[in-house]
């Protein structure tokens, strides 16, 4: 007899495409998955800012757009040198510094591995709520077993940890059966990387996701409880083809100063850091011995150059800054600039208690239409500015600004890459013949499986979350980024 609780198994596919997924599942390579969309939907959601793998798991996992929460990029600088150590106060997810990010998080901000328990997390890069053996994939002996697939670029390697996790979290769920589990496949987005996002081997590795489903039926079909079984599937984010590397670090070391950069930490008297995560983004922080951000307009004059340099940069698409805590003005080196607020919504408006219902958003051209949106907008709701951008260049894009932009951690100048570029050359173990992190729709969009008709059409990956604390039948938290699209 099996305990009156349902179990919802969320799993992250890592930088899996929208259409790959929908093309395997049509051709008929990925039975399971297809026949779970078949009682529900299959569609796609907007990520967030920027678009890669740990920032981009706050949405799903806390509700929240990850700047809000923290966590400005997968790398930054931290200016207030409040987290980061000395000498450089750099921060970086990419290798052993990825067992920092569950403590880098707001507190005030619960995970759903602390609200749906008990709960397992496999892999999962945002972990906070599952320890020990709660979190297989994380620690000091799966680092261990990760390191020399990782730095060797050993992708089948790497698959073999992968599916070692998979033992580990089909264990808990033939043992006790958690509420919430999460499993996050990398292997898909490190094939990316290497072969390209529409490859044969990401289109393989989606086989062992599809496995997995069906292991978990198979046990929670002997155990009585598959008709309390609920198997979503997301991504953190999408890929676009790059063929053109850039390193922006260099790039601003040719203004003159002396840069700090992965790995490049040992630098006295850093004038500028440059922080690439993704590696389609990026973030330039100046005047580093202040430990509170100055302001776009109080930044030495002598800024406004290098804002103009990085603007016509070729590898940079979009230049960012923060006129102050609600506006952002953004940049384009022939759109244009505009110029972003985001403001309290009138008294009363608020329906559901949501961080994006709280706000309003505005779009004011300066000198052009950057985003590309076509019109100016004024003081849109969340669901307005999600509708004007979703079918554009840029979908969320005001939203998403307006949050990393001028957030505590984030950078002075934010860069999202140029099409066909990225902002990283040296350092990397692995070839990029895919990126994500920018603002551009194929690195923002991803899909969204879920196996219940949703009661209206979810627009972010931030919805998942307060709608798996729904389908679960527990009490979602105020103030999220994200909305339940479940009655
Ligand atoms: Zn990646």
């Amino acid at each position: 007899m099996s305990a009156a609780y349902d179990t919802l198994l969320l799993i992250v596919a890592d930088g899996v495409r929208p259409d790959v997924l929908r093309e395997e599942m049509a051709a008929g390579h990925l039975p399971r998955l297809a026949a779970r969309a078949a009682r529900g939907v299959y569609t796609e959601v907007s990520s967030c800012f920027p678009s890669v793998t740990g920032p981009a798991y706050a949405p799903f996992m806390m509700g929240r757009f990850p700047a809000s929460v923290g966590l400005p990029g997968l790398r930054w600088f931290d200016r207030a040198r409040a987290v980061a150590s000395w000498p450089s106060y750099a921060r970086s997810y990419v290798g052993p510094e990825i067992r920092l990010l569950d403590d880098d998080l707001h507190l005030d901000a619960p995970t759903l591995l602390e609200l749906a328990t008990p709960s397992v997390a496999g892999s999962t890069l945002l972990g906070r709520g599952a320890r020990g053996d709660r979190h297989p994939g994380r620690g000091w002996a799966w680092a261990a077993r990760a390191f020399l697939p990782h730095f060797r670029g050993d992708l089948q390697g790497w698959r073999r940890v992968e599916q070692l996790v998979v033992d580990r979290v089909l264990g808990h769920l033939r043992r006790e059966r958690p509420q919430f589990t999460v499993m996050s496949f990398l292997t898909p987005d490190k094939f990316a990387h290497a072969f390209g996002a529409r490859s044969t081997e990401v289109r393989t590795s989606l086989r062992d996701i599809d496995a997995f489903v069906g292991e978990t039926e198979t046990i929670a079909a002997r155990d009585g409880w598959l008709d309390r079984l609920h198997v979503w599937l997301v991504a953190d984010h999408g890929h676009a083809d790059v063929s053109q590397h850039d390193e922006l670090a260099d790039g601003v070391r040719e203004h003159g100063l002396r840069v700090l950069s992965h790995p490049k930490l040992w630098v006295r008297n850093p004038e500028a850091a440059v922080m690439v995560g993704g590696n389609a983004m990026g973030h330039v922080y100046v005047e580093l011995p202040h430990r509170q951000r100055p302001w776009w307009p109080a930044l030495d004059t002598r800024w406004t150059e290098m804002h103009d340099a990085l603007v016509t940069r070729e590898s940079v698409d979009l230049v960012s800054v923060a006129v102050d805590a609600q506006t952002v003005r953004v940049s384009h080196a022939t759109r244009g600039s505009a110029r972003i607020t985001r403001s309290d919504a009138p008294s009363g408006a608020a329906r559901d208690g949501s961080r994006t219902d709280a706000h309003r958003w505005s779009y004011r051209f300066e000198s052009g239409d950057p985003l590309s949106l076509g019109a100016e907008l004024h003081e849109v709701t969340g669901d307005e500015a999600w509708a004007a951008s979703a079918r554009g260049d840029y979908p969320d894009a005001m939203v998403q600004l307006a949050d990393v932009v001028p957030s505590a951690r984030a950078g002075d100048f934010v860069l999202s890459a140029a099409t066909g570029w990225d902002l990283r050359d040296k350092f990397e173990p692995t070839p990029h013949r895919s990126t994500h992190g920018a603002l551009h729709r194929d690195q923002i969009m991803v899909p969204l499986l879920l196996d219940v008709v949703p009661s209206r059409a979810p627009q972010r990956s931030a919805d998942v979350m307060p709608s798996v604390l729904a389908r679960l039948g527990l009490p979602v938290p105020g103030g999220l980024d994200g909305r339940s699209f479940l009655g």
